[in-house]
């Protein structure tokens, strides 16, 4: 929000505030004043028919009076203050909201501008026949083809977002053993990270867990997860996908080596449209929904995600979730 508006909205809301504050409680005084002068000449014109004790009563009784309308005129005013502030902190979230979602909106018309862009331009130069060496011809097929598995992929997560926006997200869950949804996932990301040079090792313990799963749902949010550390690993190579077993829960972790996330962001990173502002040598496409979609499908699956700093450098990204006991 800009911040001189911010300001002028501020400054209205105490003055709206403030102002009639200042006028009842000055009303208040002169009609407290008003009242003293007429119990005075009251007092005074029947000066003989009252005892001290009398006097002092009728003082009392005024004094409660206006004490009891002072207090009611605070709790209004109090009571004022407190929905304004609550509309105000409203107001303030939908704002933000809609800086999130025009910036979201930019993003993803940026993201799939640039895919195109190169898909566009090796096709042309290929299909004019400009390349003749079959191996520059190779790289330039395999830089359409990932770009194109880019841009579906932006789709899909654009889709698979408006569905839960929509409420309309519905996960078939079964009884399906783990391993296999996370073998799926690493084969879906194999060529990505060998055109990259990334090595994914794999450390299973344990027996095979089973969970109630929606097995493509579960596989995307390990798929995120092994996306954005092969995102962010920044220099980094080696990529570490662990399964493992803590009491009644199955806890999948990807782990990387790369630029990690500063502890002041580990919860607002799976807010939706939510992004760390850029860090020196991260790759910084994306448009912030990855982490929200791993998880709500964590959540649908009765588990959560967790995040938590990698030592010496990095992330540990943990998907936990309840393991079902077979007959
Ligand atoms: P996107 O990657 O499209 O921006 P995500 O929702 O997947 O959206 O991630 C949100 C943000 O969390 C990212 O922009 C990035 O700043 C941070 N992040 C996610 N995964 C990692 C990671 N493995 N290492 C460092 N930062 C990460």
């Amino acid at each position: 929000m800009d911040s001189t508006a911010t300001r002028r909205r501020v400054t209205i809301f105490l003055i709206s505030v403030l102002i009639p504050a200042a006028v009842l409680t000055g009303l208040a005084i002169q009609l407290y004043r008003q009242q003293q002068k007429l119990i005075e000449q009251e007092l005074e014109k029947q000066h003989d028919a009252h005892t001290a004790e009398q006097i002092h009563s009728v003082y009392r009784e005024s004094n409660l009076r206006f004490a009891f309308y002072g207090c009611a005129v605070v709790l209004a005013l109090s009571v004022t203050l407190f929905c304004r502030y609550v509309v105000w902190q409203d107001y303030r979230r939908d704002s933000e909201l809609a800086d999130l979602r025009s910036q979201f909106v930019s993003h993803v018309s940026h993201e799939l501008r640039t895919p195109l862009t190169s898909i566009q331009m090796f096709a042309e130069t290929l299909a004019l026949g400009r390349v003749q060496d079959p191996e520059k011809q190779r790289g330039y097929l395999e830089t359409i083809a990932r770009e194109s598995e880019r841009l579906a992929r932006l789709v899909d997560q654009v889709l698979a977002f408006s569905k839960i926006e929509q409420g309309r997200s519905d996960y078939r869950l079964q009884l399906t053993p783990l391993t296999p949804i996370l073998e799926a996932a690493s084969r879906a990301i194999e060529p990505s990270l060998a055109q990259q040079g990334f090595t994914l090792r794999r450390i299973y313990s344990g027996c095979a867990p089973t969970v109630r799963a929606d097995a493509d749902a579960l596989e995307q949010a390990v798929l995120n997860l092994l996306i954005n550390a092969m995102k962010y690993s920044n220099d980094s190579r080696i990529i570490e996908l662990h399964m493992r077993q803590s009491g009644s829960d199955a806890i999948v972790e990807v782990i990387d080596q790369g630029i990690g996330v500063p502890a002041e962001y580990r919860e607002r990173i799976f807010e939706k449209f939510f992004r760390v502002p850029a860090a020196d040598g991260a790759d910084t496409s994306g448009v912030g929904l990855g982490l929200t979609l791993v998880q709500h499908i964590a959540a649908a699956h009765g588990g959560r995600v967790e995040v938590r700093g990698n030592l010496p450098a990095g992330s540990v990204f943990s998907l936990i979730l309840p393991m079902e006991q077979q007959a």
